[in-house]
Order: C-alpha cells, then structure tokens, then sequence
C-alpha cells in the first residue's frame, strides 16, 4: 500500500537526490550571470528540441558575441544562424531571434519587459519558454513544464493528463505556489537521471514508497 503522496516530502527528497547531477540548462544559465529575461528567453529557444548537453555551450557562444537585443540586432540572421548552428532548427531560430531583438529595441527600448502577454506574442515563443524566463529572471511564479515535469508528475499520480500543456494547468491548481519555479529545477534532472524515460530507477527512487508509478511497467 502507498503513502499518500506528500509534495512537500518529495520536493525535499529530489532535491537531495538531484544534487550530484548538472542543473537544469537555464538555471545553469542564470547562475552563471546570464539571467536577464532576454537571455533567458534566448536560451530557452535555443534550447528547444535541443539536448542540454547541445543548447548550453551554443548559448555561451552566441553570448560571447552579443548578449544583449542591441548587439544581437546587428548581427545578421546569417551570423546567428552560424553561431547557434549546433541548435535543432537553428535557421528559423536565428530569423526569430533577430526579431526579438529588433522588437525589443524597437518596441521597449531595449529592455525586455517581464510580461506574459509579451513574451508569448514573439515568434518562437510558447508558455514553457515564457514561463521559464518569467520564473527565472523575472521571480514570478510561473510553472514551466517541459517533458520532465509532465511524465514524472503523471507517474507520480499527482496529476493525469496526455499533455505538458495540459499539465501545467493541473499543476496550477495543484501545486503549492512556493514550488511552481524550483518544480523545473528539480524534476528535470530527476527526470534526465532518475526517472528516466525508459526504466526509471524506481527501486532506489527516494519517493517510491508514495510514487503510484502510473504507466511503469519495467523499471531498474
Ligand atoms: S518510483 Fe519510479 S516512477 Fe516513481 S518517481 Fe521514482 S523513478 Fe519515477
């Protein structure tokens, strides 16, 4: 029989659990000192379909060169296009990079405002990037859920939905608001290491005793 399951108790345990593992991309990213909403939002497109492995050190490179909307609009969509050349569909993220940067200027002086509605109504741009930057950046509770935090929340039994979208919701109404940034954190590397895709590490997991392990059928 399982425990019911403790968020509160799970939080605590995948922290400990994840600290020998790398940090989530764009928490690494802002430790690092790159953590403006425009850099993060940035990087997170950079980092779409692309391995973390792949996306940091293309972030850095590019941000060697420009890190700000000014320096990136003068770049050309070309020279983007080179630097983030390792990031999966790097040419039509170079065309929205160039723009952002171009709005940015243009429309907020520079500046990226810490706004939802801002942030989601840039090419490129959908609510786990926003929500990342808005978190990390700009510390406003915002939830981003990436594949990570949808399959660990469903196995969880915590929420159960068919999509990350439609997790975020849940998690919404769901999750204590003082966990919607760190939920990212933390379950990205438990994801990548623990609960793993194919045959997660239940039995040495720190939350199996309330885990339902919905959908598991083999498991290490
Ligand atoms: S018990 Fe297994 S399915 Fe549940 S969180 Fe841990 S690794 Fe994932």
């Amino acid at each position: 029989m399982k425990k019911a399951f403790d968020i509160e108790r799970a939080v605590k345990l995948i922290s400990k659990a994840v600290q020998p593992y790398p940090k989530a991309a764009m928490f690494e990213l802002a430790e690092d000192g790159f953590n403006s909403p425009f850099e993060q939002l940035i990087a997170c497109i950079i980092s779409i379909r692309t391995y973390d492995e792949v996306s940091l050190p293309t972030a850095r490179k590019l941000f060697a060169q420009a890190r700000t909307p000014y320096k990136i609009s003068k770049l050309t969509v070309k020279e983007i296009d080179s630097l983030i050349g390792t990031s999966t569909f790097h040419e039509r993220k170079a065309i929205q990079i160039h723009e952002i940067a171009k709005r940015v200027l243009a429309e907020y002086d520079g500046e990226l405002p810490c706004d939802s509605e801002i942030l989601l109504s840039f090419s490129g741009v959908g609510p786990k990037c926003a929500n990342l930057t808005l978190g990390i950046a700009c510390g406003q509770p915002y939830i981003s859920v990436d594949i990570h935090v949808h399959r660990v929340t469903n196995r969880w039994g915590y929420v159960k939905t068919s999509t990350p979208e439609k997790t975020m919701v849940a998690l919404e109404a769901k999750l204590p608001r003082e966990h919607w940034i760190d939920i990212n954190r933390l379950l990205v590397p438990f994801g990548k290491h623990i609960c793993t895709g194919t045959l997660p590490k239940c039995s040495t997991c720190p939350v199996l005793d309330m885990c339902q392990q919905v959908g598991v059928t083999k498991h290490r």
